[in-house]
């Protein structure tokens, strides 16, 4: 609890500094961006138009950094209302289907408790569903041509909670790293930013929830979300 808490703390001051500075650094990387687009022809004859791309992409990553970071250190409070995990978790599918699809990855979904509701954000907590579809389908990328790639979902009532569960067979995660998966920046990607599981898990928390990781290396992760049920 005393390591949650100070998780929390760390991201909400970093949250006030990214907003502080996040308006002050946006207008030079647009005007960067914008140059750089212009030198490209330039690139282009001397055969460096790979620099150029690159540029871009660490642009749009600094500019990513910034936006998850505004988005999430707005101290909003959570517009809590009633709503059925089902309804969560079916809108989460939709909106992850297409991409899932064009990564060649399949989603099963089990309601094994059609009457389990929660009062939550439900803004807030779909970012937190869809941020982990997103690094489920990360993780069967990296494994694909060995096996299909499958995400599993599930929602059941665990005492005064409801239980979702988002589990898929991707590369897993090493026990070396568990410790920090929920660390500001924390991230193995090349374009990550590391933010996804700390927002997840303060808004999570914020929530009166926990999460749980569950993985073994080469076999798949499992992610359980905790949430206060209601009647
Ligand atoms: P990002 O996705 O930008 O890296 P996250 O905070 O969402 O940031 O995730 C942090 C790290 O946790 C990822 O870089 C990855 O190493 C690991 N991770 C998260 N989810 C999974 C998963 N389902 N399977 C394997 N590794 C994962």
């Amino acid at each position: 609890i005393e390591q949650a808490a100070f998780q929390n703390d760390k991201l909400a001051m970093l949250g006030k500094i990214a907003a502080a500075i996040a308006h002050e650094i946006r207008n030079p990387l647009t005007s960067i961006r914008g140059f750089i687009q212009l030198l490209n022809p330039y690139l282009a004859e001397i055969g460096k138009q790979e620099y150029g791309r690159i540029i871009l992409s660490e642009i749009d990553r600094a500019n990513d950094i910034i936006y998850e970071f505004l988005n999430s250190s707005k101290p909003s409070a959570p517009m809590k209302q009633k709503v059925p995990v089902d309804l969560l978790l079916r809108e989460t599918i939709l909106l992850s289907e297409s991409e899932a699809h064009m990564k060649g990855c399949e989603i099963h979904y089990e309601n094994f408790a059609p009457g389990l509701t929660v009062a939550v954000d439900v803004k807030q907590i779909k970012q937190v569903l869809l941020n982990m579809m997103k690094n489920a389908m990360d993780a069967i990328q990296d494994v694909i041509g060995e096996r299909k790639g499958a995400i599993e979902i599930s929602a059941r009532p665990d005492g005064r909670f409801a239980a979702i569960s988002i589990k898929d067979n991707g590369k897993g995660i090493e026990k070396r790293i568990l410790s920090r998966l929920f660390d500001p920046f924390f991230t193995t990607k090349e374009a990550g930013t590391g933010l996804g599981l700390s927002v997840s898990y303060r808004i999570i928390t914020n929530h009166g929830g926990t999460i749980q990781v569950d993985s073994k290396v080469r076999e798949g992760t499992e992610f359980m979300i905790y949430l206060p049920n209601v009647e």
